[in-house]
Order: structure tokens, then sequence, then C-alpha cells
């Protein structure tokens, strides 16, 4: 579906000494083959397994797959990139510990979506990362951000003293990562998700309300709004917006919460449809309400059958025989305006190039969506060809107004100077790279 690239082969370490003489033996060449690391290489819409570049050698990674420390107690568990989140999930069933789950599959890499910056029910990804474990291009293996040592390993400090290295390994051509502690988050003693649907009339005044009640604190984690293609795209029923919001503490307090929200609904005269998960279950073939339902409660058990209606086959096969998928993914600003002039790009790449994306708005923070635009076609190369023209446009578009991607596919990252604000910050990390992998022998081209 993207660019195939040049890839020599691949190499399944399962040791991270394995790992560590990979590099070496690599960085010996001047002009040999690069390596592009991967977890459990399911980063569909965006590239899969696809590298940046040619001329390279894939290092999966899928082999490394211990869970090498939990504790419930601290809220952290030491994960190696083979660890998958459907794994790490059950692992936590039944404790007071929950992980933040993506709606991707369970099969898919717990480290590996965090340190490609993705986002989770609860957050994004990247806020759950607090150390990693790196071996970097002369072989070397370093900890950065927060590790548990001995007995007492004492509270959580990602940053730690001094300048922090922990953000130059995600979305990085600096190194390769072998493990990382990741966050696990207290799980709720309660729960409640409500579904709300609107017209497409009263899309900006929706946004603003439900920016409103997000601001004020009444929604726990990312609240979703569906536009109708993307509600049909990934299993969905319904063809007005529909909205995910949850409400997670105590009984007492998502009863109350759940209560204020229907009224300020009501109030709003907004809403066309206002139903609570607990009254009113989602429907067995709402494939999306079903799954979104457990995964804003940590359990990803559900994603298949979502996965199944996106791209018609299980995970193992998504590549090799699934349907076409593609995103762009912009953060946009979370104001009513703002989404409102988002979904007329869309239109206007429809009228331009008979595609109309989906879109999901994903809400980080009161100022913040995550804005999931995604393209789904039948498999062939017409098709892909179509749906290709329509993600460039939609590129052009938004950047024209000022709505950057924070991800980008194995086909884009020749744009990072233009998303880039600043050339002088752009050139030091290009010096970075230079000192640290001379060579290049690193993911050559990825966000570079
Ligand atoms: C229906 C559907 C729903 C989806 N939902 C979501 C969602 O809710 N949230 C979301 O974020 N994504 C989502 N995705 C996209 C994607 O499937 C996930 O992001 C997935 O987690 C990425 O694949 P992976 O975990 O196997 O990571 P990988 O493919 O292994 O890694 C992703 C990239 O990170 C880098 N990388 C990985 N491991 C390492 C390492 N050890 N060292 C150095 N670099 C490394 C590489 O550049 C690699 O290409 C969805 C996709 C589909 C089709």
């Amino acid at each position: 579906m993207f660019v195939p690239r040049d890839v020599y082969g691949v190499v399944r370490p399962r040791t991270v000494d394995e790992v560590r003489d990979i590099v070496r033996a690599f960085a010996r060449t001047e002009d040999g083959p690069r390596l592009q690391a991967l977890s459990t290489g399911r980063n569909w819409g965006l590239g899969s397994r696809e590298p940046a570049r040619d001329g390279v050698v894939t290092l999966e990674l899928g082999g490394l797959d211990a869970v090498r420390e939990l504790s419930v107690e601290g809220g952290w568990a030491v994960v190696e990139p083979g660890v998958t989140q459907l794994r790490l999930a059950e692992l936590l069933s039944g404790t007071g510990r929950m992980l933040n789950v993506t709606a991707s599959s369970g099969h898919t890499s717990v480290l590996g979506n965090a340190v490609d910056r993705g986002v989770g029910l609860r957050r994004q990804r990247t806020l759950d990362l607090v150390g990693l474990e790196v071996v970097l291009p002369d072989g070397e293996l370093i900890r950065t951000g927060w590790w548990p040592h001995g007995e007492h390993p004492g509270a959580i400090n990602p940053q730690g003293l001094g300048p922090s290295p922990l953000a130059l390994f995600t979305q990085s051509d600096l190194g390769i990562v072998t493990a990382g502690v990741v966050r696990l988050l207290p799980r709720p003693e309660a729960q409640c998700v409500l579904r709300l649907g609107f017209g497409s009339g009263r899309l900006a005044e929706a946004v603003d309300e439900l920016r409103r009640w997000t601001a004020q604190g009444l929604v726990s984690g990312v609240l979703k709004v569906y536009d109708p293609v993307s509600t049909r795209s990934y299993g969905g029923l319904g063809d007005e917006y529909l909205t995910h919001l949850c409400v997670s503490g105590t009984e007492r307090s998502v009863a109350a919460v759940t209560r204020v929200i229907e009224e300020e609904a009501e109030e709003s005269g907004l809403f066309t449809r206002v139903l609570r998960s607990d009254e009113h279950p989602p429907a067995p073939d709402d494939l999306v309400a079903r799954a979104v339902e457990r995964l804003y409660a940590g359990d990803p058990s559900r994603n298949e059958a979502m996965l199944r209606s996106a791209v018609g086959q299980e995970a193992d096969r998504v590549d090799a025989e699934g349907g076409g998928w593609l995103f762009f993914l912009p953060l946009i600003p979370f104001t009513g305006p703002s989404v409102a002039r988002a979904q007329e790009l869309l239109d206007r790449v429809h009228a331009e190039t008979g595609i109309r994306p989906g879109s999901t708005v994903n809400a980080l923070d009161p100022d913040v969506v995550d804005l999931v635009v995604s393209f789904r076609f039948p498999r062939t190369e017409h098709h892909a060809r179509q749906a290709h023209r329509a993600l460039d446009r939609t590129y052009e578009l938004f950047a024209e107004a000022g709505f950057h991607p924070y991800r980008l596919d194995s086909d884009h990252h020749a744009w990072m100077d233009r998303f880039s604000g600043d050339p002088a910050a752009r050139a030091f990390v290009r010096r970075l790279k230079e000192t640290l992998d001379p060579r290049r022998v690193i993911a050559p081209g990825r966000y570079a």
C-alpha cells in the first residue's frame, strides 16, 4: 500500500546482546545496508513494516518479549518490544492497575506504539513511557529516564535530574529500543460510557460544548467523535456524528457526573440522543461501541472484531491480504470552528479526488485534538493510487491550514522540514545524529 523499499533481509535477535552485536557489525561497514528496527511491525495505515529509505535490513524485535518486571503497587512495568498490549492487559486483569490501550489490534506492541508516539484511549502513549533501554549506533547500551533499582525503586520521575534524553528516542533515528518502563494507570472503581449523536449542521456548536465539558473536568480519558464515514469504516452504526465519552471514578462520582452530563446535553439542545452504557448497552453488531467501552477500561480483547471490520483480516494477514487503509494524523485545536474547518478540507479532498476520508476527533486535552483521518479502499492498484492521491492532497491542504501531523507514514518523511518551525532546531537534531551515528546506521530517513 506504500512505496515498497529495497529491504535486503530480516534479522530476528532473541537477546539484547545479540542486538548490540548486530548494530556493531553494521556500524563497521561504511556503505553497507542500514538497520530499521520494528517491534511487532503492525504500523498499519502508516507504512506497516516499510522503511523510509531503500537499502535496509529490518531488525525485528518481536522475539524480545519478556515482561521483565511488573509492580502493581508502584504502577509500572518493564517490558521488551515483543510484549503486546493484549498480553500486558491480561496480566493486569483483576488488579488495581490497567494499561492505556489503543484501538489497534491486541497483538500490537506496547513499546512499538509508544516509541512512534501513538494514542491510547486514556491519553497519548508517550505519557506512559517513563524509561527506555536503548542500543546506541556504536552498540553501547544506555538506560534513560526512570528505572526501578533494587528494593526501594522510589517514585517515578521520567525527567530525572538535568537534561533528559528520553524524548530523543521516540520517533527517532538515534537508537534501537530494547526495553522500556511503562506506567500502569490506577484502575477506576466504576465507569460509564455515554454515546451522544448529533447532526452535521450542529458540528461546531456540539464540539464547543464537548470541549466545555472536557475543560471543566467532566470527561475521563480521550473523548471521541466519529464522523459518519469513520463510524462505518470501523464497523459502527448510524449516519450522524457520534460521540463516545467516558466517565470514570468511584460509583458515586460516576453516577453524579453522568447525571450532570445528561442534564448539560439536554439543556444544550444539540444532541439527538444520549445513551448510557449501563442502561443501553451497545447492539451486538455495533463493533465500535462494544470495543471502545472495553478499551476505556484497559481491555483490548474486542479490538480484533473492529480490525476485521476495518481491514477485513486478522492481524497476521492484514499486510498480505487486508483491505487498503491509510492514515493522516494531524493535531488541531479543540474548537468547534477548527473541527468544522477540518471537515471542509476533507470535503474538498472528496470533491477533488473522489475519495471521502473518514475522521475521528480524539480529544487529548481541552486544547488539542488528534484528528485521525482514515482512507479505506479496496485492495487494487487503481484504488491504492487514487487513495494516495487523496492522502497527498490532504497533506497539502492541512499544511496550508496550519494543521500539522504528529506522526508520518513511510512515504512522507521528506515533509519533516516543512512541518518543523525552526531550521536551527532541525540543524541541532541533525548535529546530534552526525555525532552519535556518523555512518547513519540506524533508521535512515525516518523522521529525519
Ligand atoms: C483499525 C486500526 C486502528 C488503529 N488504532 C490505533 C490507535 O488507537 N492508536 C494508535 O496509536 N495507532 C492505531 N493504529 C495504528 C497502528 O496499528 C498502531 O499504532 C500500532 O501499535 C503500531 O504497530 P506496532 O505496535 O506493531 O509498532 P511497530 O510497527 O513495531 O513500530 C512502529 C514504528 O516505531 C519504530 N520502532 C518500533 N519499535 C522500535 C524499537 N524497538 N526501536 C526503535 N524504533 C522502533 C519503528 O520506526 C516502527 O516503524 C490503528 C490501525 C488500524 C488499522
